[in-house]
């Protein structure tokens, strides 16, 4: 499952980091996901809950911040949301120009001691 994977990875880009900062329990860390991103993030929560067993993450508290997709379109100049990345403008129909938010995917910190 795609899920577990970007669990392992997010795992071991903390741990690494807390060992840089003297980091040895991590209490929080808060991970930023769009609903554009092709994350599905109860998976992700799930499989991340799983794995931090064993590691200095064992008892921290995860918490996800959701960005709901936003789309803009260039002939109406307006923004919308988006559910998913092919929905279209709701005023004139067309494909959304551009996609300004709920792509992302980022560990945005953590805590410890
Ligand atoms: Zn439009």
């Amino acid at each position: 499952m795609h899920e577990l994977s970007l669990a392992t990875d997010v795992i071991n880009l903390v741990t690494e980091e807390a060992k840089k900062n003297g980091v040895s329990l991590v209490r929080e860390i808060l991970i930023e996901v769009g609903d554009l991103s092709g994350v599905e993030a109860d998976a992700f929560q799930w499989a991340l809950e799983l794995l931090i067993k064993e590691t200095i993450l064992k008892d921290a508290e995860v918490r996800l911040l959701r960005t709901p997709g936003t789309g803009f379109c260039k002939a109406c100049e307006r923004e919308f949301e988006m559910r998913n990345r092919l929905d279209i403008c709701p005023r004139c129909g067309s494909f959304p120009s551009e996609i300004r938010g709920g792509q992302e995917f980022r560990v945005v910190s953590m805590t410890g001691e």
